[in-house]
């Protein structure tokens, strides 16, 4: 892993940050463990965003705005789910779909589209960018492009290189705008309760935060109890759901 290009790239960055910030150890452990994948964290640090500044990790905004994401379908029973629960609330989210599934279950992926939601590329099989070569990467993502006419990206597990982000911001054929997070709900986590879930969205979200889901069998019970909670507590506060369509190139 040391003698990876990737890793040592990622390694400079993190030193350079970490000389310049006042909680300089804790600070860089924190970086190893992200890095290494043993834990995640529910709220997007300020340094991360500074980290990858041309991937979109919020959309800053004083009107009261909120835009839900749901990563890993179509799926034939859990995303239906999903799009009732937004139903009820007139609510918009956009979808990074794998392009696997969206050709597996394509009545699904339409019903996503007609009901006037946004869809993103989330590669065609779930490829984890730091582990996987840039030209099969981006040929994968390219792959998926066939099921998927979108101009969003969202990479696996969050997983990607700089230089894998430049390829996809530069591509000749119509530039990725490459979609991150503000919280993840951690509806993936299988040691975390429902509540818990709940309360990650709860305690975070704020006006134009990007909100982590997932309509995948793993994250089901997770999801299907939080997001009809984040719906109506967020609602009745006076947030609106909205796609991420439209949003510019950084
Ligand atoms: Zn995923």
């Amino acid at each position: 892993m040391l003698g990876n290009k990737n890793f040592f790239f990622r390694y400079q960055n993190l030193s350079e940050l970490s000389v310049r910030h006042p909680n300089g150890v804790g600070f860089t452990k924190a970086c190893f463990a992200y890095f290494y994948g043993m834990f995640y964290m529910v709220k997007t640090p300020w340094w991360l965003k500074k980290m990858y500044p041309s991937l979109v990790w919020d959309i800053p905004s004083e009107e009261k705005v909120l835009y839900l994401t749901f990563d890993d379908g179509p799926h034939k029973i859990f995303t239906p789910l999903v799009l009732s629960h937004l139903q009820q609330f007139n609510a918009k989210a956009t979808f990074f779909c794998i392009g696997k599934n969206v050709g597996e279950t394509p009545s699904v992926y339409s019903a996503i589209l007609q009901q006037g939601h946004a869809v993103g590329n989330h590669t065609q099989n779930h490829l984890n960018g730091w582990k996987t070569k840039d030209d099969i990467y981006i040929q994968n993502i390219a792959e998926a492009s066939a099921h998927i006419q979108s101009g969003l990206f969202r990479p696996p597990y969050g997983r990607i290189t700089k230089f894998q982000a430049a390829l996809l911001q530069q591509r000749q054929a119509g530039p990725f705008v490459i979609i991150m997070w503000d919280v993840l709900s951690g509806d993936f986590d299988t040691d975390l309760s429902p509540e818990r879930c709940l309360q990650n969205v709860m305690m975070y979200a704020k006006p134009g935060s990007i909100i982590v889901f997932h309509d995948s069998a793993k994250a089901f019970d997770r999801m299907n109890y939080a997001l009809p909670r984040v719906l109506e507590h967020f609602s009745n506060r006076g947030f609106t759901f909205k796609t991420l369509s439209g949003i510019p190139l950084k």
